[in-house]
C-alpha cells in the first residue's frame, strides 16, 4: 500500500491522470486552477494497491494562493511514499522549474512527461535516456488523455516507491556553491534534533519566512544559520534568493538545449499564437466574445433549446404523470394517496426533469469554452473591464462557470490569491444565474410572455451580471475597499475539446441534476404536499387555502406586497426555492396544479390567477437574486470560513434581490 501524490504545473494533465489511474471522473479543464482542493483515488498495479492524491498545481514550492499552499504543505509535511511529478512537454523548461525543487525534498520522484502527443503532432524529439542520466531521476514518456504510457509509468513508479527512490537523486544546484552552505545549514539544525531536507535548507538560505516558521528551530540555531547566510553572501558576494533561482533557471536551459530538438524556432507562430491574435485583438477580443456568448444563449434558450424541453415535457407527462395516474387508479389506490404520488411526487420531481435537456445543452458549451482554452483568454479579457468593478480577471471564471452551478463556482474563487477579490467574487458569483433557476424562468417565461421566451430569460442573465458589476463598485467603496489584484494568468495553449472529457463533465451535471430531484426535491415534493394538504391543526383539508402551507405564505405576504407578488403561494415557493431553486416550480406545480392535469402548459393557465406580466417579471427578478439555496449557503460559508461573511453575503444578496423586484416592479407599473 502506498501513497503517491500527483504534482505538478497548473494545466498540466494531472487530474486527467488522475481520472485515468482511479476510473474517477474528477473535473479537468484547460485552464489554470481547476483543481483547487486535493482529491484522492485508490488504483491497483499488478497486486499492489496505491493511494492517489490530485494535487493543485503549483508553479514552485514558494506557494502565493492558497491551492498552491495546499501542495505545498501536503508536499512538505505529509510525505507521500513518491511524487509522480508530471510535466507538460509542450512547456518542458517552466515546469521544470518545480521538478528542480521537488528532487530535493527527499521523497523520491519519478517524472511523467505528459502531452507526448503533441509533441509528436509538433514533429518535436525529446532525448530521453539522456535526460534520464542528466537529471538521475525515472522520466516515462505519457499521453494521459489517449491513456498512452500510463501503465508503464504506474510500473516505474511502484518500482522507485519499492527502493525508495534507489541511487536516483538529483539536486540542479550540485556542484555549486549552494550544496555544501546547505549542508552546513543542516548540520546546524540536526544538532538541535531537527533533520531537514536539503530543500527546507535551501529555502533557509533564501531567507523563505514560512519554512523558518514552520521548523520551529530554537532561537541559538536561527541565529547560527543567519551568520552563516551572512558570511556566505559576504564571502561570494551574492544574494542567495537570486542567486539561486538564477542557476536553476540557467540549469533548465541547458538541460532543455541539450535534451530537446523542436522542429520549429520559438519565433515561429503557433496555431495558439495565430487564433489569439484575433480572439485576443484589441478591437476584436470583445465583439468575438459577445459573438460566441450570444451564439451559446440563443442555441441554449432559443428554437432549438425549446423545442428539447418541449418534448421531454411530453414525454415526462404523458408517459410517467399521467400513466402514473392511470395505473394507480386502477389499482384502486386510495384518492389521497394518488395525489401524494401522482400530484405531489410525480409533478414535482417531473417539472423539473423537464428542463434537464436544457441545463446539459447549457453546460456542454460551458465545458467546450473550458476545455478548448477560450475561457482563460475570456478571463483576460474581461479583466481591464472588470476592474472598474472592484473585480479582476481571474473573478471572471468563477463567475462564469456561475452560470453552470453556484457551489463549484465558489469555490473556484480559490484561485484568488487575494483574501479581499476573492470574498467579493464570492459575494457576486451567485448574482450569476445558475442552471437550477432556468425551470423557474421557462415556466413563467412560457406562461406570460410566450412570444418573447427567449429575450426575457436573457434579460434575467443580463441583469443578474449588471446587479454583480453594480454591487461590484459598491463593496468597492464600503466594505471591501481598495482594487483588484493585478491578473497573472497564463494562457494555456488551445487545445481541440476531448469529447470524453466533455462527456464526462456533462455526465457528472446530468448525474447530480438526476439525484438531487430524486433526492433533495423529490423530499421537498413530499414535505410541500403534506404542508398543502394539512391545515395547522394537522387536518387532511381539500381547499389548500386552509393549509399550513397558505398560514405560512399569509405571514409573508406584506413583505412581497410591495414587490407585486403578495401572494401567499408565490410567497411560500420563496421558502422551498431555498432549498433549491428548481422547488419553486415543484411548489407553484403542486399548488396550482392539484388535482386534475399537472402539464407544463397547465401549470402556465393555472398561473395566471396569481401574476400579471409584471408581477411576474418581478417575481423571477426576485429568484434571480437571492440566494440561491441552501448547499450554495453552506459552501460560502466553508469558503469564507467566518459567519460575519456569510452573513453578509446572504443579507445583501436578499436585500438586492427584494430592492431590484421593488424598483421593477414600481417603475413598471408607472410606465404599463
Ligand atoms: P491539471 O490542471 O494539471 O489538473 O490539468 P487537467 O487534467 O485539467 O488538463 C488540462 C488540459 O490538458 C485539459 O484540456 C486536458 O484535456 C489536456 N490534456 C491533459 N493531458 C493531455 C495529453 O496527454 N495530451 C493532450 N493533447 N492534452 C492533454
Ligand atoms: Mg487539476
Amino acid at each position: 500500500m502506498y501513497r503517491f501524490a500527483l504534482a505538478g504545473n497548473p494545466n498540466c494533465g494531472k487530474t486527467t491522470l488522475f481520472n485515468q489511474l482511479t476510473g474517477s471522473r474528477a473535473h479537468v479543464g484547460n485552464w489554470p486552477g481547476v483543481t483547487v482542493d486535493r482529491r484522492e483515488g485508490i488504483c491497483h498495479v499488478g497486486d499492489t494497491e496505491v493511494t492517489v492524491v490530485d494535487l493543485p498545481g503549483i508553479y514552485s514550492l514558494s506557494p502565493y494562493s492558497e491551492e498552491e499552499v495546499v501542495s505545498r504543505k501536503y508536499l512538505l509535511t505529509e510525505k507521500p511514499d513518491l511524487i509522480i511529478n508530471i510535466i507538460d512537454a509542450t512547456n518542458f523548461e517552466r515546469n521544470m522549474y518545480l521538478t528542480s525543487q521537488l528532487t530535493e525534498t527527499g521523497i523520491p520522484v519519478i517524472i511523467a512527461l505528459n502531452m507526448m502527443d503533441e509533441i509528436e503532432a509538433a514533429g518535436d524529439k525529446i532525448d530521453i535516456p539522456k535526460l534520464v542520466k542528466k537529471l538521475n531521476t525515472p522520466v516515462v514518456p505519457i499521453s494521459a488523455v489517449k491513456n498512452r504510457g500510463v501503465d508503464e509509468l504506474m510500473e516505474a513508479a511502484v518500482k522507485t516507491a519499492e527502493d525508495k527512490g534507489g541511487n536516483y537523486f538529483h539536486s540542479v544546484l550540485s556542484d555549486t556553491p549552494v550544496i555544501p552552505i546547505a549542508a552546513d545549514i543542516r548540520k546546524i539544525t540536526a544538532k538541535y534534533g531537527i533533520n531537514i531536507s536539503l530543500f527546507s535548507a535551501i529555502k533557509l538560505l533564501e531567507n523563505d519566512e514560512r519554512i523558518i516558521d514552520s521548523l520551529d528551530l530554537p532561537k541559538e540555531a536561527r541565529e547560527l544559520i543567519e551568520l552563516v547566510i551572512h558570511n556566505s553572501e559576504e564571502e561570494l558576494d551574492i544574494e542567495w534568493e537570486i542567486y539561486v533561482a538564477d542557476l536553476r533557471y540557467r540549469y533548465i536551459a541547458e538541460l532543455s538545449a541539450a535534451c530537446i530538438k523542436r522542429a520549429h524556432s520559438p519565433e515561429e507562430l503557433t496555431v495558439t499564437d495565430r487564433i489569439d491574435m484575433i480572439v485576443t485583438n484589441k478591437y476584436l477580443a470583445i465583439p468575438v466574445f459577445l459573438g460566441v456568448m450570444l451564439l451559446i444563449f440563443q442555441i441554449t434558450f432559443g428554437g432549438f433549446g425549446s423545442f428539447l424541453t418541449d418534448g421531454m415535457d411530453r414525454l415526462v407527462n404523458s408517459v410517467a404523470v399521467e400513466g402514473l395516474r392511470g395505473f394507480l387508479i386502477k389499482c384502486n389506490v386510495a384518492d389521497w394517496a394518488v395525489g401524494l404520488v401522482v400530484d405531489g411526487i410525480a409533478a414535482g420531481v417531473g417539472m423539473v426533469l423537464v428542463y434537464l435537456p436544457q441545463i446539459l445543452l447549457l453546460f456542454t458549451f460551458l465545458s467546450i469554452l473550458e476545455d478548448s482554452g477560450y475561457m482563460a483568454r475570456a478571463a483576460f479579457i474581461m479583466d481591464r473591464l472588470l476592474r472598474n468593478f472592484g473585480l479582476s480577471g481571474k473573478s471572471f471564471v468563477p463567475m462564469l462557470m456561475g452560470f453552470g452551478c453556484t457551489v463549484p463556482a465558489v469555490m473556484a474563487a480559490r484561485t484568488l490569491e487575494n483574501e479581499r477579490d476573492r470574498r467579493m467574487t464570492i459575494i457576486l458569483t451567485p448574482f450569476m444565474s445558475c442552471g437550477a433557476r432556468m425551470p423557474v424562468y421557462a415556466v413563467f417565461a412560457g406562461a406570460f410572455f410566450a412570444a418573447y421566451r427567449g429575450p426575457v430569460v436573457i434579460s434575467l442573465y443580463l441583469l443578474g451580471i449588471a446587479v454583480a458589476l453594480l454591487s461590484g463598485i459598491i463593496l468597492k467603496s464600503t466594505v471591501l475597499k481598495g482594487e483588484a489584484e493585478t491578473f497573472i494568468m497564463e494562457l494555456p495553449n488551445y487545445r481541440f475539446p476531448s469529447a470524453k472529457t466533455i462527456v464526462l463533465h456533462v455526465w457528472e451535471r446530468a448525474k447530480e441534476f438526476i439525484v438531487k430531484a430524486f433526492t433533495i426535491l423529490l423530499l421537498a415534493s413530499v414535505v410541500i404536499w403534506f404542508l398543502q394538504s394539512f391545515s395547522p391543526a394537522l387536518k387532511y383539508v381539500d381547499d389548500n387555502t386552509q393549509s399550513i402551507f397558505a398560514f405560512m405564505g399569509r405571514l409573508l405576504v406584506p413583505v412581497f406586497r410591495p414587490c407585486g407578488f403578495g401572494e401567499w403561494r408565490a410567497c411560500v415557493a420563496l421558502l422551498t426555492g431555498f432549498v433549491a431553486k428548481e422547488a419553486v416550480v415543484s411548489t407553484l406545480g403542486i399548488l396550482y396544479g392539484v388535482g386534475d392535469a399537472s402539464s407544463t402548459a397547465a401549470i402556465a393557465g393555472a398561473l395566471a390567477n396569481g401574476f400579471t406580466p409584471l408581477s411576474a417579471y418581478s417575481y423571477l427578478v426576485f429568484i434571480l437574486l437571492y440566494m440561491p439555496c441552501v448547499v450554495a449557503f453552506t459552501t460560502i460559508h466553508k469558503e469564507m470560513n467566518s459567519w460575519k461573511w456569510t452573513f453578509f453575503a446572504v443579507a445583501y444578496q436578499t436585500a438586492a434581490a427584494w430592492l431590484m423586484s421593488f424598483i421593477v416592479f414600481n417603475v413598471g407599473s408607472m410606465l404599463f
